[in-house]
Order: structure tokens, then C-alpha cells, then sequence
């Protein structure tokens, strides 16, 4: 079969016949119905130094995956083929603390897991060709009626990253509060959509591409502001001068997040997704009293249910365009152009 594969680092993926996978005891085999494009990837390309991550190409891209179960593994219960299935992508020991609750993407065991702190796309094969191996049927999350597996796909990543993020600031996102989301690409449109749904929140988007802005008001933001001289204000103003309960960074530079900590209210919360590397200087007199400051990474399998389930009641609808795997070597350069509205999804 034909994968998109990363073959060295610092180089664009190539398409490369690799063979078929066959499932071994507790395993199970997917055939892709949809697997999304990850800026992630962009960075996991061009960016990281060989050495930075406990792994290395050869592998097939795609960490955001859907579709439906082709073969079973001996000893494989509860799962049939043919069934519509999300892949957590997230692949740890499965028996530290963390992996036992679902929270594999913190596995405190990673030397246990099939591949160190990675998963399918992430130094093992990944969802974007035919057919995806999956190490253990527990990954694999059934869909709810009502929700296709290319709509599914990214909301393994592009929604459960979010939704991870905003939950575990629910508590401050009542009634009154405003919460800004930086960066409104595949994992911020859903963003907004999450704290639409979730939360009682007012909702300001920052986006530096016009389009994106629009995409936010369209997903449910009640502002958009353009980033730059002046953002900050605006964002203040729009919230009676105290600040926002929640900043949520989907970019990770030293603008955006200096532009998070700007608008925090006190006992706010700054959580970073964004993984563009950039820093904070935190001192007693540079942020507000009691602000929090977090990164978070992926999210947790019974949050993937919850953030399934959002979608298949149509609460959460990803804005897709789709491309086959021939297209999807030039999917990757229109996102790294920024030509790109919400999440493009491979279809192999
Ligand atoms: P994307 O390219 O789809 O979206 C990024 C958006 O940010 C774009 O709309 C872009 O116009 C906007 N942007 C860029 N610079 C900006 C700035 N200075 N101010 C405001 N907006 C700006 O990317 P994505 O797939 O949504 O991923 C977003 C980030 O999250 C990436 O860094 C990605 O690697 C990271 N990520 C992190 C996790 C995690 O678990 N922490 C998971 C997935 C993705
Ligand atoms: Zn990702
Ligand atoms: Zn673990």
C-alpha cells in the first residue's frame, strides 16, 4: 500500500509503498476512513533538531485518525469489523496510574510503551495510508451514530487537545467570564465551538489571517480581534478592564503568549498549546496575582468520548476540506502558508 511517510528529518514527506499490517494478539487493524494534518507535523518536519524527540523517521504521518475496523488480533473482545472507530492517539505502557484512568499522552512509564512518548505518526506508522496498526484495542473508541469517520478524525487531536485545555478551566468560564483563544487554525476553531458549547464564557478570537477571524465568529466567537499595536487593549476593553478568565494559546510564541499573560484577569489561567517553542518571563510583578500558567498536551480518552459525543450531537462540527493522499504532500505546504480554513483531512 502507498503511505505518506517522513523519511529523515528536516525534509517533506514522500509517498512510499510500505506492506499491508497485520494485526498480533491484542491488536487491531484499521482502514483509514480520514486522518487530519496536524501543524504539529509541520514542526515535527522542518523544526525539531534530530535528537529532540526519543524517536526517528522512517514512519507514516498522521496522528489524527478515523475509520473502520478491518482485522482483529487474537483475544480481541468487543470490537467487530466493519465497526466505526476513533484512534486515541496517544499510545502508553497501559499500566502506569496515568495509562489506567486514559491518560496515556502523560504515561509516567513511556520505556513500557510501543514507541517512547510518541503513537501512530509519531515515530510509529501512523493513519495516513489504507490501513493503520494499532497496538491495542484499547485505543480504539467507537463512534457515536450520527458521526462519520472523516469528521471523527480530527477531533481525536484538533477537538480533544481543546477540549482538555478548556475543561479544566470550566470552573472559571461562568456566567460574566471571557475566555481568548489565540490562533484560530484546526485546534483553535474547535476552540471556540468547545467554549461555545461548554462553557457560559464570552468568547474573543485573535487571528493574524482575516479568513480565520471570519471562521471564529462563524464557529461562535463574539469578537475577533486582529493581533498587533492596539490587541491588547482591545481584548481589556471588551472585558470591562479586568482581564479574561482563560487564555488558551493555540500558536506558542513569545508574542502570543506575552498577549495571554497581558489580557489575564487575576486568578486567571494561561494554558499553551502551541508548541512554536517560544518563552514567558514570569516574575512577582509581570503577571497578575494568582494567574496560572500551564501547557497541556493532548487529552485524555474518556475525554475523547466526551468530545465524540459533542460532535455526533452536532455541537462540535470540524470545518474539514478533504484530499487524497496524492494531494497530501501539498496539503502540508498550503498549511504552512496559512492557506488552509480549519483542518484538512486525508482521505487515503
Ligand atoms: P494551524 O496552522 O491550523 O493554526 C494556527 C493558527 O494560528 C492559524 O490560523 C494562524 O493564522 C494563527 N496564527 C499564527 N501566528 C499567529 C499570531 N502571532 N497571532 C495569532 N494567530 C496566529 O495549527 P493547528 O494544527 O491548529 O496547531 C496549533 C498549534 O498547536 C501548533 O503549534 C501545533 O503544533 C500545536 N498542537 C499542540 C498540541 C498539544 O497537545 N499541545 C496538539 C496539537 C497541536
Ligand atoms: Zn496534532
Ligand atoms: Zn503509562
Amino acid at each position: 500500500m502507498l503511505a505518506l511517510r517522513l523519511t529523515a528529518w528536516k525534509s517533506d514527506p514522500e509517498l512510499v509503498e510500505v506492506p499491508e499490517p497485520h494485526p498480533g494478539p491484542g491488536q487491531v487493524v484499521v482502514r483509514i476512513e480520514g486522518a487530519g494534518a496536524c501543524h504539529s507535523d509541520l514542526h515535527l518536519m522542518h523544526e525539531f533538531e534530530p535528537g529532540l524527540l526519543p524517536w526517528e523517521p522512517p514512519f507514516t504521518l498522521g496522528h489524527e485518525s478515523a475509520g473502520r475496523v478491518h482485522e482483529l488480533g487474537a483475544g480481541v473482545r468487543g470490537l467487530e469489523v466493519g465497526q466505526a472507530v476513533a484512534v486515541y492517539g496517544a499510545w502508553g505502557c497501559g499500566t502506569c496510574a496515568n495509562c489506567r484512568v486514559g491518560m496515556d499522552s502523560y504515561c509516567e512509564n513511556p520505556a513500557g510503551a510501543p514507541v517512547m512518548a510518541g503513537g501512530g505518526g509519531l515515530g510509529l506508522d501512523g493513519g495516513m495510508a489504507p490501513y493503520l496498526l494499532v497496538p491495542a484495542a484499547r485505543h480504539l473508541v467507537p463512534l457515536p451514530d450520527g458521526l462519520d469517520p472523516v469528521h471523527a478524525a480530527p477531533l481525536t487531536d484538533a477537538g480533544l487537545t481543546p477540549y482538555h485545555a478548556i475543561r479544566r478551566s470550566w470552573p472559571k468560564l461562568v456566567p460574566g467570564s471571557t475566555a481568548v483563544v489565540i490562533g484560530v487554525g484546526g485546534l483553535g476553531h474547535l476552540a471556540v465551538q468547545i467554549l461555545k458549547a461548554t462553557t457560559d464564557a464570552q468568547i474573543v478570537a485573535v487571528d493574524t489571517r482575516h479568513d480565520a477571524r471570519q471562521l471564529a465568529l462563524e464557529c461562535g466567537a463574539d469578537h475577533v480581534v486582529e493581533p498587533g499595536p492596539g490587541a491588547l487593549e482591545e481584548i481589556r476593553r471588551r472585558t470591562g478592564g479586568r482581564g479574561v478568565d482563560a487564555a488558551f494559546d493555540f500558536v506558542g510564541t513569545d508574542t502570543t503568549m506575552a498577549l495571554g499573560a497581558g489580557a489575564a484577569r487575576m486568578v486567571g489561567d494561561l494554558t499553551v498549546v502551541g508548541i512554536a517553542g517560544g518563552t514567558l518571563p514570569v516574575s512577582f510583578f509581570t503577571i497578575p496575582y494568582e494567574v496560572s500558567i500551564q501547557t497541556t498536551y493532548w487529552g485524555s480518552r474518556p475525554e475523547l468520548v466526551e468530545v465524540l459525543d459533542l460532535g455526533a450531537r452536532g455541537l462540535l462540527r470540524p470545518k474539514i476540506s478533504q484530499v487524497g493522499l496524492d494531494g497530501a504532500a501539498d496539503a502540508y505546504r498550503r498549511l504552512a502558508n496559512g492557506e488552509l480554513e480549519g483542518r484538512m483531512v486525508v482521505v487515503p
